[in-house]
């Protein structure tokens, strides 16, 4: 689960920024060069990548998100270039950009960038867009190439993001170490009389001590609160015998993301939760043991859901398994009936079931998993059994 919160006004992206450590400039020519081979393989002209998590795969370049356009051109042959608004120049220079000697075009306060990234890109019958560009860069492009057919450049990154390198499972691994730290913490803060929201200000806080750049999302999720799966923090009082739901995770500075979820209790919790967590241990655990390459995704869901069903929880756990983690919290693959695409070594995903009592409880389990070439890695090492605190 994920995305949102606290720090994130203070923190996040776009407001406060810490610069990426640098990805090695040969595995980003090697992703451009990857990015051309597959948008040829699917008949597309040229990419237009705005900042965001594609600029920052395909070139390291953590550009600022704003209503200047900026705009990395991929031609399926060629040479890549980029456009940029010649106040932001030094910044693209400086950026791996400048050593992958990538061509800056820049446009003065008064041009239309459209109208450059049209010319640029010349006669094609198709440009792939990122699929997290602004829809009024992407209207206006369209404007600028009214006979161009517009597709989604994820057809062609995802398809590479999806398949993390060693470089990128050792990220994945130290952003999985440093939330574990976090975790390990956790039961010395969460007391009865204390506030959701006091909790989660210690979370915050130990989610940048341990070496995050951004804390993305905290959630603390007492009792009752524990039902919603997105709940984040309130001033709920915590009593004794809560379970609390703590899922957390944040950017490290080299981009990759933290994700993990464990639940807590607040005392002796009722025994009707601890039958039903006993139950959700066991699946998540059998989910986790089940990931190998060849596999479907929808095959790891369904032996998470298939457990919990047997167990009479089906009908409580209302969310998908899993999602894919990388340069974002939730990206491909995702781990839900209906996908059938098959595991391959180096897919990065969360396993996370959970059940939600409405008024009681909820509880779920989190951890981030990489598909190796026998069986998973898991990136987190926290202990999954309810975590009994305060007792
Ligand atoms: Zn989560
Ligand atoms: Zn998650």
């Amino acid at each position: 689960m994920g995305n949102s919160l606290s720090h994130t006004a203070l923190l996040g992206r776009g407001y406060y920024r810490v610069p990426m450590h640098q990805t090695p400039t040969a595995d980003l020519a090697d992703r451009l060069a990857r990015a051309q081979v597959q948008a040829r393989s699917l008949g597309i002209g040229a990419l237009v990548v705005s900042p965001g998590p594609d600029l920052r795969y395909l070139i390291g370049y953590d550009a600022i998100p704003l209503e200047r356009l900026t705009a990395l051109i991929v031609p399926a042959e060629g040479d890549p270039s980029m456009v940029v608004p010649l106040l932001e120049h030094p910044a693209a220079l400086a950026s791996p950009a400048g050593a992958l000697g990538i061509d800056l075009l820049t446009w003065g306060e008064t041009d239309n960038p459209y109208e450059l990234v049209a010319r640029t890109v010349g006669q094609v019958e198709s440009v792939a867009v990122d699929n997290r560009m602004w829809a009024e860069k992407a209207i206006r492009l369209r404007a600028a190439m009214p006979d161009v057919d517009q597709r989604l450049a994820g057809e062609v990154i995802n398809h590479l993001r999806m398949r993390k390198t060693p470089n990128e499972i050792a990220s994945l691994r130290a952003a999985g170490e440093a939330i574990d730290s976090v975790h390990e913490q956790v039961g010395t803060w969460l007391r009865a009389g204390r506030t959701e929201r006091e909790v989660g200000r210690d979370i915050a806080d130990a989610i940048l001590a341990a070496g995050h750049v951004t804390v993305d999302f905290v959630i603390v999720a007492s009792g009752p609160n524990g039902a919603s799966p997105h709940h984040e923090v309130s001033d709920r009082v915590i009593e004794r015998g809560d379970p609390v739901v703590v899922d957390i995770g944040g950017t490290m500075p080299d981009g990759y993301c933290s994700d993990e979820t464990r639940t807590y209790a607040v005392g002796q919790p009722s025994d009707a939760f601890l039958v039903s967590y006993a139950a959700l241990e066991h699946a998540q655990a059998a989910a986790v043991a089940h990931v190998r390459p060849g596999v479907t995704c929808e095959s790891v869901d369904a032996t998470a859901r298939d457990l919990l069903t047997r167990a009479g929880l089906g009908e409580l756990f209302i969310h998908r398994t899993g999602h894919g983690i990388g340069l974002e919290t939730h990206e491909e693959p995702y781990i839900v009936s209906g996908n059938t695409e098959l595991l391959e070594p180096g897919f990065a995903f969360s396993i996370e079931p959970g059940f939600y009592l409405a008024g009681a409880y909820g509880a779920r389990i989190e951890d981030i998993v990489v598909c190796g070439d026998n069986g998973p890695l898991l990136m987190n090492e926290r202990p999954r059994s309810l975590a009994v605190v305060d007792v």
